[in-house]
């Protein structure tokens, strides 16, 4: 991966290509090359949707070659839903055929002439840029179907939906997957709504021809990739839970725990969980002839996903992940599955985050827009968002949008990004996370979750404020250098718990880049990536103030706990005393 793609949207007569070295980013990958290129070239007080900002794709450093689980493509930008730095990051097969090609990342750049649309074509012969004007508010999946009449279904697709076209501050970077089905997102902070004001409606990435990128010493990668590999198949969560049920198997667990938010954040726990739990939901996938087991890209050893089929088995949706369920779900008091999956479609063909649409729609009803549990009315509220009704253009801008417009306090978002699907009050080192991660409320960014509750690296209790802090730090640290590798997230469980692992995703880096990278340096790269994304925020005008959960969480005590966010300002503080 030598070489970036630069798109200038601003030049005489359309959109130009200009393919230049890697240069000065070399070495970089994911959320660390986004992270770097967005700190360079984006001022920090531009307008997201202005000509200054950038949109850049990164496959993550190992993505391409056949280190396992390593597919993730990395979305950077300003976000035009919280104002910080954004790394929002995808599965699906882009990110392999982006590193297979030799692209360290594609730069969308410049001001948008007029208002024509367009798609940027990638093969191993060069780019081509071409109008897409036919393809104007076509919903991602309509749009993969005519991609697909013209490429195959073997290219892969970057594109965005109804949602990125209107510029709505909550729209998606949508991928497709092994199927050509563009159900993976890169789906926060509305990275959707950049490319669209950039005027890009489709990248087709065609590897055709191209071979998997070789490893600078092969017999060292193979056998550190076995070591890997046999270390995700032996761990209780990477090796069974997450294969057998997918992310889903947390409803039971995070209702158990009384960390379930439900009814936009006022109970700790569901009283219908067991109906959408990922029990029955990988049951209900294999008796209808859809899969409980599957991958979002080729060469993935978990294989978290799955498919989701009606009762009649034809495909309604990829396997809606956990918190996909849970803000849909109990978050709106909806404990219908066929409902969940019908409405996780929805948001992945309009082109909105699942996470944000769902605490929407459960602002909404606290509003009195619609009840709690009305499955049909969260359907109209989607469709009146993708389709860009007034009210749905109020929807679309987010939670903290619709809160303000509607009159509540209680909008459970961080620096504008809605929280995902644990209680900070009842799992407080998530709830730091949220309250500090440069990203906006983002449970991705510092999963405490799985020390909290699932005991994964330690075991800090969930409910006192003690060690949160720290907790906190070092994961989002870890994950900082995890999402700049390629690396997906859920490998984590398994590198936390057991040293040999870790050593075996060192060793695979090590052996594809011919390094001798110890431990300690993929901390300093960790810290490296969150120091850039700070100072970015900072001077954008985020202060330790904006490192705050909204105060009804520190004064409404959630059951069945009856706990308060307690974390003191001071420790949430000390978070960055690196
Ligand atoms: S674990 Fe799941 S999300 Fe991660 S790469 Fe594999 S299938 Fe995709």
């Amino acid at each position: 991966m030598d070489k970036i793609l630069r798109i200038d949207v601003g030049a005489a007569g359309g959109p130009k290509a200009k393919v230049e070295p890697v240069g000065e980013y070399t070495g970089l990958g994911g959320r660390a090359l986004t992270t770097s290129v967005v700190s360079k070239e984006v001022p920090p007080d531009c307008h997201p949707l202005g000509p200054e900002n950038k949109l850049v794709i990164a496959p993550g450093l190992m993505s391409g070659s056949a280190a396992s689980s390593s597919g993730r493509l990395s979305v950077g930008c300003k976000s035009p839903l919280t104002g910080t730095i954004k790394e929002a990051n995808s599965g699906g097969t882009a990110s392999q055929a982006l590193g297979r090609l030799g692209y360290a990342a594609v730069i969308i750049e410049g001001e948008r002439q007029g208002d024509d649309l367009y798609m940027i074509v990638m093969d191993s012969s060069g780019v081509k840029i071409e109008k897409a004007n036919d393809f104007r508010m076509l919903p991602n999946y309509d749009l993969a179907e005519k991609i697909k009449t013209r490429f195959g279904d073997k290219v892969s697709l970057i594109s965005i939906g109804t949602a990125g076209e209107m510029r709505m501050a909550n729209s998606t970077i949508a991928v497709t997957d092994v199927e050509f089905r563009p159900s993976r997102h890169a789906g926060r902070g509305g990275v959707g709504a950049v490319m669209g004001s950039k005027g890009i409606k489709a990248i087709v990435v065609n590897a055709e021809g191209t071979k998997m990128r070789q490893p600078a010493n092969p017999d060292k990668f193979k056998e550190a990739n076995r070591k890997f590999v046999e270390g995700l198949k032996g761990h209780a969560v990477t090796g069974q839970g997450l294969p057998a049920y997918g992310t889903n198997i947390l409803t039971n667990v995070l209702n158990e725990a009384g960390g379930y938010p439900t009814y936009n954040f006022k109970e700790g726990r569901y009283k219908h969980a067991d109906k959408i739990s990922g029990e029955v939901q990988a049951d209900l996938e294999t008796k209808r002839g859809g899969l409980a087991t599957h991958g979002c890209h080729r060469g993935c050893a978990i294989q978290c996903s799955g498919v989701y089929h009606d009762k009649d088995g034809h495909y309604v949706t990829k396997q809606p992940e956990y918190e996909t369920v849970w803000a849909h779900g109990g978050n709106c008091g909806i404990c219908d599955l066929d409902s969940i999956a019908r409405l996780d479609f929805m948001d992945d063909n309009y082109g909105f985050d699942t996470i944000e649409m769902g605490v929407t729609i459960g602002v909404a009803m606290e509003a009195g827009l619609i009840k709690f549990g009305d499955a049909e009315g969260a359907q109209r509220l989607v469709d009146e968002a993708g389709k860009g009704t007034p009210l749905g253009r109020i929807l679309g801008a987010g939670a903290a949008v619709t809160a303000k417009c509607f009159g509540l306090e209680r909008a459970p978002v961080v620096k504008g990004q809605a929280m995902p699907a644990y209680d900070p009050r009842a799992v407080k080192g998530i709830g730091v996370t949220y309250a500090t991660t440069t990203q906006g409320a983002d449970h991705t960014a510092g999963y405490a979750v799985a020390t909290n509750i699932l005991k994964v690296g330690g075991d800090v209790d969930p409910l006192k404020p003690a060690g949160q802090a720290e907790l906190s730090r070092n994961l989002q640290i870890a994950t900082a250098a995890l999402d700049s590798t390629g690396y997906c997230l859920f490998i984590a469980f398994a590198i936390l718990d057991q040293p040999e692992t870790f050593q075996a995703m060192v060793d695979s880096i090590n052996a594809m880049y011919g390094l001798e990278l110890t431990g300690n340096d993929v901390v300093e790269l960790g810290k490296k990536v969150l120091r850039m994304e700070r100072q970015f925020n900072e001077q954008a005008g985020f202060t330790k103030a904006h490192d705050r959960l909204p105060r009804y969480f520190s004064r409404e005590p959630l059951a069945p706990h009856n706990v308060v966010f307690d974390v003191s300002d001071k420790e949430l503080d000390s978070v960055f005393n690196f």
